[in-house]
């Protein structure tokens, strides 16, 4: 991929060398030269046909590259394949981009449609190019739901470089050249010339070579997502019908009266850590040979080494664990519209606080139960104005637990964690064991071993954290005979390059496991009654999902409600008969088999 760069860069370089040697010159011969620069541009004069031929062949033929080649190589691993599918294949993206902006293009309209396409799809295509990212309706939910301080971390000198390069020099091309327009009959008709023909071409291409597209696209269906801008486009109409079309659903309630069913005098409290961007494969605790999770495996923690996300995305992940709908039923609308995990929770009586360290908000989980934001102020020493390290999280969790005021009680708190790119910003100089580390947002220029030595880093000091809060629910254990648990759920892995990948967010069909693979850990006091922490030890292997996360929060924390899937809790199977009773409504067939 870096080839393909340097190449277009290197030709693009020449190709607009007038203006590069324009800002070598003296002060006085610049400003003539760029004036002179841009008379040229105006003298060129072109029809709007013209433009829009170059223009799409630009977009078709560039910006599409990554498209271009997958397609090449899903086509050349076929036997047998025909070399004039092959070249058909840019044919058909070029007269079908034709087609699309000649039907939307005309008149004075023609330049900024064209314009914003091309920084558009320069954008897309440094995110394919770079990261491997791909912008589909879950990618467009992301950077819509994305904030100004997430969205800077991934501006640097490459990306601007390559954005002046590929989006904004192009653009201003458009923007210089002199549009010629007949008059609107002979215009109107020399238009319909242009669309037959990129018409024929299609039809032409698509009767030609019908089974051989349809089988390419049958077995790589996720091709499409690499056509730009068209997919993002296509994403973004149905994000905005989504979110903006469609009238609220009606808010569902799952139960009306879930009840805590808990024995004995001791006050509970479980601290849930949602974790951010971490991936199951760089745990030590789950076999990882860097020693990641040196602090927690000292406290006997038990690490589900087999769990997978829900989602590729927070914006997916995070609403789907907390729901009673299953990854394969999931959709945000549903899943926001009725009581999730923590819902029943709260209306079972216990205290629920979320405490935020995510500037990514909770994506609608925690919009019933109290909340608390870690202000990012500089002021705090933990905090740079933008993000806070973790141990942010530390200070009001403390406050919290010094004064519990229900029998009862649930705090969430949400990490920053592993976000990337900016990895080396979520640890604190101290906790920079693993060097050399990668101290820049531009991820891909730095080497391998830097950036999985960056992200291994963000990994030890969750850990780290999460060890601080572990001995602080042990004291409370000790000293105040309170019942203590944790749970630790990432909400999706990360890419670090490997076949290209970076980052997260990949459609899930074809996401790498990194992506998927999440780490998921579990520690209880050792005086609670509930769990038989070594059968849970046995069971850590055996395969889980975000879907089980629902049933195992509803377990923890022994609230009795009719939606309680039994079949769902992992954690049953090391549960004392008296402590399930307590909780599960038998279903009428269960009954029937006890009588
Ligand atoms: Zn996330």
């Amino acid at each position: 991929m870096k080839l393909i760069l340097n190449y277009f860069s290197s030709i693009l370089s020449v190709f607009f060398s007038p203006i590069l040697k324009g800002a070598i010159k003296k002060e006085n011969s610049k400003q003539t030269n760029n004036t002179k620069f841009i008379l040229y541009c105006k003298n060129i004069s072109l029809t709007t046909n013209q433009l829009l031929f170059f223009t799409c062949s630009y977009i078709a033929l560039i910006l599409n590259i990554p498209f271009l080649i997958k397609m090449t190589s899903a086509i050349t691993i076929l036997p047998n394949y025909s070399v004039f599918f092959l070249i058909s294949v840019p044919m058909f993206l070029l007269a079908l981009t034709i087609l699309i902006q000649g039907i939307i293009s005309f008149k004075w309209i023609t330049k900024p449609l064209l314009i914003i396409t091309v920084l558009c799809s320069s954008l897309i295509f440094y995110g394919t190019i770079t990261y491997g990212i791909v912008f589909d309706y879950g990618m467009v939910q992301n950077t819509i739901e994305t904030d100004t301080a997430e969205a800077l971390s991934y501006v640097n000198l490459h990306a601007t470089l390559f954005f002046i390069v590929f989006g904004v020099i192009p653009s201003f091309l458009i923007y210089a050249v002199r549009l010629t327009f007949k008059p609107f009959f002979k215009e109107l008709l020399s238009r319909l010339k242009l669309l037959g023909l990129s018409i024929s071409a299609v039809l032409l291409i698509g009767i030609f070579f019908y089974s051989n597209y349809a089988a390419v696209g049958r077995n790589n269906k996720e091709l499409i997502d690499y056509i730009t801008p068209y997919k993002m486009i296509d994403a973004s109409a149905k994000f905005v019908r989504n979110h903006y079309f469609y009238s609220p659903l009606e808010f569902k309630v799952l139960d009306t009266s879930p009840t805590i069913e808990r024995t004995g005098e001791r006050k509970h409290v479980t601290v849930m850590v949602l974790g951010e961007t971490a991936r199951a494969q760089s745990f030590s605790l789950n076999g990882y040979e860097k020693p990641t999770n040196q602090f927690t495996e000292k406290q006997g923690v038990v690490s589900f080494s087999n769990m997978s996300s829900c989602g590729t995305a927070t914006a997916v992940s995070v609403p789907c664990m907390f729901s009673r709908l299953n990854k394969e039923n999931y959709n945000k609308r549903e899943a926001t519209a009725q009581q999730n995990a923590v819902d029943l929770i709260h209306l079972a009586g216990a205290d629920v606080l979320w405490i935020s360290n995510n500037n990514g908000s909770c994506k609608g989980v925690c919009t019933r139960v109290k909340t608390q934001k870690i202000d990012t102020n500089k002021v705090n020493p933990l905090c740079d104005g933008e993000y806070c390290y973790d141990e942010a999280l530390l200070k009001p969790l403390s406050a919290k637990l010094s004064k519990l005021t229900h029998e009862n009680t649930l705090i969430v708190l949400h990490m920053i964690g592993s976000h990337g790119p900016t990895y080396f910003k979520r640890y604190p100089k101290d906790k920079r064991i693993f060097t050399p580390d990668c101290q820049r947002s531009d991820i891909q220029n730095c080497s391998e071993e830097q950036l999985v030595n960056t992200y291994d880093n963000t990994i030890a000091y969750t850990d780290f954290v999460l060890s601080k809060i572990i001995s602080k629910l042990s004291q409370l254990a000790d000293k105040e005979n309170i019942e203590t648990s944790l749970l630790y759920i990432s909400d999706h892995g990360e890419s670090l390059g490997e076949s290209g990948v970076y980052l997260h967010g990949l459609p899930y069909a074809f996401a790498p496991k990194e992506q998927t693979h999440i780490p998921m850990i579990y520690w209880t006091d050792p005086m609670q009654a509930d769990f038989d922490l070594g059968c849970l030890n046995s069971l850590a292997k055996s395969p889980i999902t975000h879907d089980n996360v629902f049933d195992t929060l509803l377990s923890i924390m022994s609230v009795r409600t009719k939606v309680y899937d039994i079949e769902k809790d992992p954690f049953i199977q090391c549960k004392s008969q008296s402590a399930i009773a307590r909780i599960n409504i038998p279903t009428p067939l269960e009954t029937e088999r006890e009588y």
